[in-house]
């Protein structure tokens, strides 16, 4: 049998502690008696995550944004980072300080601190990049994936979903800003960030807080660069590394969305627990989702 990362993570042990909130599971840990503090871990790897022809400024741009993504997702300022490089032989000194340079910028514009981190050298050609990011919530608690509730209005975050390769996964925001405007207004019940697609990442809230959820397609919005292509919308709800902040709120928040966010409601949380439907142009027009994702039949 292939290795299968979902099954992988579910056969992981389940742990407890005092200190500890929320281990596997979630876009973050969370960890502390009183102070809730938060920690995760995002691993970077030469032509999966990147390719070597990229802009080094861009790659190290994108292991702090993606780790920094993580934290908007638990509804959480990042503060810490610790950088972990496995390099190699070849590389040019020119370039791993154009990749650190944009690492540390980005780091900065987000008041996180480099606090720590590893530096190997392998026997390859292989390059990869680990970043781990620790945070403190912005409110009284994190926002986890389980709390979404029959009823709830499911949001998503940005101008449009779809098309980030091959630039846009580069160079995103990370919704931090957002994610702190979204939970002291609106007190979030679930959230995540897109990283595996809208489908995959939204499939993530069902399972954690058992229930099903009804979108609206043509609620859905698509990347400008996209919008016109063939398959546009398959491509909004299942391509990867949009990093969008998807969310759940109770539905007499609606009028409560904060101004400053660009947000977007496209559908609402049931009680069909696992079971996601789709009303295509209409709400007595509907079908069931795949929730890996793509399929040509949606657009239908
Ligand atoms: P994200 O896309 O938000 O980074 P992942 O899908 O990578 O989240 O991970 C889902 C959950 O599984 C997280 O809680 C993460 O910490 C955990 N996880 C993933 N890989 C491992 C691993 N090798 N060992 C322990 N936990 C892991
Ligand atoms: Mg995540």
């Amino acid at each position: 049998m292939p290795f299968r990362e979902f099954d992988f993570i579910q056969s992981l042990p389940t742990e407890s502690h005092v200190m500890l909130q929320k281990g596997i599971g979630d876009d973050a840990a969370v960890f502390g008696e009183k102070d809730r503090w938060l920690i995760s871990t995002d691993t970077l790897v030469k032509d999966v995550h990147f390719n070597a022809n990229d802009d080094p400024v861009l790659i190290g741009r994108k292991l702090a944004a993606v780790n920094i993504s993580d934290m908007a997702a638990m509804g959480a300022e990042p503060l810490f980072f610790l950088f972990n490089a496995q390099v190699n032989k070849k590389l040019s000194e020119e370039w791993w300080n154009k990749l650190v340079e944009g690492l540390l910028k980005h780091l900065e514009q987000f008041q996180v601190k480099l606090i720590g981190g590893d530096t190997v050298v392998s026997s390859d050609e292989s390059l990869t990049l680990t970043g781990t990011v620790l945070g403190k919530c912005f409110c009284e608690s994190p926002v986890y994936r389980s709390g979404a509730k029959p009823g709830d209005l499911i949001c998503v975050t940005g101008h449009g979903l779809g098309g980030s390769y091959p630039d846009r996964h580069l160079q995103f925001e990370p919704r931090v800003e957002w994610s702190r405007a979204i939970c002291e207004r609106l007190k979030p019940t679930a959230m995540i960030d897109i990283s595996d697609g809208l489908l995959q990442d939204l499939g993530h809230i069902l399972d954690s807080s058992s229930v099903g959820a009804r979108l609206q397609l043509w609620k859905i919005p698509i990347a400008e660069h996209i919008r016109e292509l063939d398959g546009a919308l398959e491509r909004a709800l299942s391509d990867g590394e949009d990093f969008e902040l998807l969310f759940t709120i109770a539905p007499e928040q609606k009028n409560n969305l904060p101004e400053s966010v660009v947000v977007q409601i496209i559908g609402e949380v049931d009680d069909q627990a696992g079971k996601l439907v789709a009303a295509r142009h209409s709400e007595d027009d509907f079908i069931d989702i795949e929730r890996g994702g793509y399929s040509h039949d949606i657009a239908e």
